[in-house]
């Protein structure tokens, strides 16, 4: 008889809702949560913004707590990191971890999400160069800034300018060192991108654009400044690298998967062997039009944990959620829904300057996405047509005096 049992690899977003997924759904086989991590899962959004102030603890952060897991029978095994598996023809397999521990399965979800790209110039590795995916980074990076003054953040990305934020705030000298021309970049407009470059300035911070970084250099142990590729050297204490993510996809490299810049998944969470799923910031989605795409977010993580739990337990359904993200900075707080890319026109609705303003996503007349910065109104207005299909008449979404919602066309 085949091994009834689920076994997610990867405790964290994906994985705790993957198995959370299946209890809601009503699945009563055996499910193992299996990470790496010393932790029960939780939540990575705050050790870039509260956590990383001191204002929340490691308790708060946790996504459920140890009772819910004892209560739906959801085995939590923690600090193992699965580091061989094998698939049999009938579907059921192994995973050893690295300290022996073997587990059988008869469904399997790699929900292993990723790791921070490293640089790989001179010093490097001296002491004081940072990086922030884990609780373990951030209490690190929190130590640092106590004692640090002159803060580098390499990286105009989402988790960078967060952190630069709170050293800014934390009365830090603040340098912000981005190779391409503008911030924030693989994720929004330049209209956005030029506002959150002027807001940080605004704040004290200086962003430095078009420069990559050749060389760290130190006393011997610790960094005390970073060579940048235009000839010059800024002063640090502190470098924080966020330089974006590289996928845990080697346990699907060794189960044959196909891998793009990610383990890629369908929209019903199935890798390119069926019986396998997998979520969140390990995965490529296939958009089924030839299109790759990659997002590393909360809400796609539970978004495609969610479908891929309702494949292992026998009712596939596409994804069908509307992409949402947030970013806090400072008094900043950014909310975006859908996808942007592939845009041909953007409008921006109200005024930059302000720090309340939206900037509107639209292809071919039909609104795609928004980027509003403290504009929650127009954020929820515009993930509602999305969702629901209706529409926003392009030629009048710039008029403020109109609130967004009366411009809503409902799908009929
Ligand atoms: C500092 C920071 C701030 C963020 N802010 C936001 C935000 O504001 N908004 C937002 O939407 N998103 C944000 N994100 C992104 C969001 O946290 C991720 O998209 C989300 O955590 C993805 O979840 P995941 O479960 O796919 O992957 P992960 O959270 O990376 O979890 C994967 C887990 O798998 C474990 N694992 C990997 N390989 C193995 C193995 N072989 N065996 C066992 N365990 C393994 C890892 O140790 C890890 O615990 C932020 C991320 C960070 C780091």
């Amino acid at each position: 008889m085949p091994h009834p049992g689920i076994l997610i690899i990867g405790a964290s977003q994906a994985g705790a809702q993957v198995a959370a997924s299946l209890r809601e759904g009503g699945s009563t086989a055996p499910v193992t949560l299996v990470g790496a991590e010393p932790r029960l899962p939780y939540q990575r959004p705050p050790l870039s913004k509260a956590f990383l102030t001191g204002r929340a603890t490691e308790e708060s952060l946790l996504l459920r707590s140890a009772d819910y897991y004892r209560d739906h029978d959801i085995d939590v095994v923690t600090g193992e990191r699965v580091t061989d598996i094998a698939l049999d023809a009938d579907g059921t397999g192994t995973a050893t971890t690295r300290s022996g521990r073997s587990f059988g399965f008869g469904g399997l979800a790699l929900t292993t999400g990723g790791t921070p790209r490293r640089l790989t110039v001179p010093g490097a590795g001296l002491d004081g160069v940072l990086h922030l995916r884990d609780i373990d980074d951030a209490l690190r990076l929190r130590g640092a800034l106590d004692a640090a003054r002159n803060v580098v953040v390499v990286g105009g990305g989402f988790i960078g300018l967060e952190a630069a934020a709170v050293a800014r705030a934390l009365g830090k000298e603040v340098v912000v060192v981005e190779a391409l021309d503008r911030l924030l970049a693989r994720a929004v407009a330049p209209v956005t991108s030029d506002f959150y470059r002027a807001a940080h300035e605004r704040r004290g911070a200086r962003v430095l654009l078009d420069r990559g970084v050749v060389g760290f250099e130190g006393d011997g142990t610790q960094v005390t400044s970073v060579a940048l590729s235009d000839g010059s050297d800024v002063p640090a204490d502190l470098v924080l690298v966020g330089i974006g993510l590289v996928p845990h996809t080697e346990l699907a490299e060794r189960l044959g998967l196909r891998v793009e810049a990610g383990i890629v998944v369908d929209a019903c969470g199935r890798t390119s062997d069926p019986r396998v799923v997998a979520a969140g910031d390990c995965t490529s989605l296939d958009t089924g039009d030839g299109r790759v795409v990659r997002i590393e977010s909360v809400g796609n993580a539970v978004a495609q944990a969610r479908v891929a739990a309702g494949t292992l337990a026998g009712s596939p359904a596409p994804l069908a959620a509307v992409p949402w993200f947030w970013s806090d900075q400072a008094d900043l707080k950014l909310q975006i829904a859908g996808l942007g890319t592939g845009h041909d026109t953007v409008v921006v609705r109200g005024d930059a300057s302000s720090e309340s303003f939206s900037v509107l996503y639209f292809r071919e007349g039909g609104i795609i996405a928004v980027d509003a910065v403290n504009a929650p109104r127009d954020y929820m207005v515009v993930k509602r047509v999305l969702e629901t299909g209706g529409s926003l008449p392009l030629d009048r979404v710039g008029d403020t005096g109109t609130a967004l919602k009366d411009l809503m066309v409902r799908s009929a």
